[in-house]
């Protein structure tokens, strides 16, 4: 029908808004699990463990021992809009956590049976919080809190019908976690899929009190996890990228062109420490390599760009998996250069030997 009764306008529910806005952000398990680990390192964790069932659609647990969250405070952080990470727009324009939308909790609540389980460092016992009821009770834990998620997308047939086999559910899950281990050595990760460990990555240690260079130990590090994630191939294959230029810094590693795949599945950027899907850094990576690959072969990398947080948006993407710079040329210069700078040196080191 063409035309319809005039309906009054009216203000849609809380739970509907929350389950609305969960259709931007909530769109598989994997989200989920990107959400979970991100509260979690922003707690502070030094070890976080994913534990699924059905490739996450019976069960998400995430189990971590950061700060925790206050027994009082355990109904607030279920609420939109709620959050400890930002007071101001001033702290939104300068804003280090990962999160600071105070969404998270809230919509994955309203598409899920979810639970609360903390313990802060002051607490004699940890707290349950049923997401559902909203009972709070006494239950025993350590320092930190573990989220379970149960039965996604219960209330929204529509949506559980477009997940795929478990086993796509629990890739798309363990490359989520994937992301954050490639930024974060010195976090150790743990995944477990049906009772079964299916991913474990030690935490890399960094000790600021040794007295070696931090950015160094930083490096190491990072190189360490690069190779257990991605496997000693990567590394390997691939060069270190080192590079400063006003206010920009270009760390991480470049593939050397033969380590080049047909599909770009092995490039990690990275702004700031957070993942991020970027046309300014893949177009610059890409064009650092176009004298030396051909045709569509895809290099490898895992760049980890720092900028100035004023000079980049985080807030335009409710994932935040996108992000925009303040000047896009200047990035997408260090980010070519610093590719291309790398690359200069495995090259240099060829025409040696090929002139010896
Ligand atoms: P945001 O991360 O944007 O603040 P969330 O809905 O993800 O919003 O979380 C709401 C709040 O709950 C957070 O600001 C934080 O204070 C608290 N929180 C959530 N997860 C954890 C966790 N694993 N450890 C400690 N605090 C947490
Ligand atoms: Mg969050």
């Amino acid at each position: 029908p063409a035309t319809q009764p005039p309906r009054a306008i009216r203000e849609l529910p809380d739970e509907l808004i929350s389950q609305i806005a969960a259709g931007e952000v909530i769109e598989r398990p994997a989200a989920v699990v990107r959400e979970l680990v991100d509260n979690a390192l922003d707690a502070g964790s030094t070890h976080i463990t994913l534990r699924l069932l059905a490739g996450g659609v019976r069960l998400i647990s995430v189990e971590d021992n950061g700060v925790g969250i206050p027994a009082h405070e355990l109904p607030v952080a279920l609420k939109r809009h709620a959050t400890s990470k930002i007071t101001s727009l001033t702290e939104l324009e300068s804003v280090g956590t990962m999160g600071f939308r105070g969404e998270a909790l809230a919509a994955i609540q309203s598409v899920s049976e979810l639970s609360v389980l903390s313990r802060t460092a002051n607490q004699d016992s940890a707290m349950l919080l049923d997401g559902r009821s909203g009972e709070l009770q006494p239950a025993a834990r350590a320092q930190g809190t573990t989220v379970e998620v149960k039965e996604l997308f219960y209330s929204t047939p529509a949506r559980r019908k477009f997940l795929k086999t478990d086993n796509t559910e629990l890739a798309h899950c363990v490359e989520a976690v994937r992301r954050h281990a490639l930024t974060r050595p010195e976090v150790g990760f743990a995944i477990w899929h049906e009772g079964k460990l299916v991913e474990q990555w030690r935490a890399q240690t960094i000790d600021a009190a040794s007295g070696e260079d931090l950015n160094k130990q930083h490096q190491a590090a990072l190189d360490r996890r690069l190779a257990d994630v991605l496997g000693d191939d990567f590394l390997e294959n691939s060069v270190a990228v080192h590079y400063q230029s006003g206010n920009v810094t270009v760390v991480g590693r470049a593939g050397i062109p033969d380590a080049a795949r047909s599909r770009a599945d092995h490039q990690f950027a990275y702004v700031n420490g957070r993942y991020v899907r970027d046309k300014v850094i893949t177009h610059a990576a890409r064009s650092a390599y176009e004298d030396v690959l051909h045709g569509h072969r895809q290099p490898i990398y895992a760049l980890y760009v720092e900028i100035d947080p004023t000079r980049v948006d985080v807030n335009v993407h409710p994932t935040k998996i996108e992000v925009r710079f303040r000047d896009g040329r200047e990035v997408h210069q260090a980010v070519r250069h610093a590719v291309e700078n790398a690359l200069a040196v495995p090259r240099a080191n060829m025409l040696m030997a090929n002139a010896l």
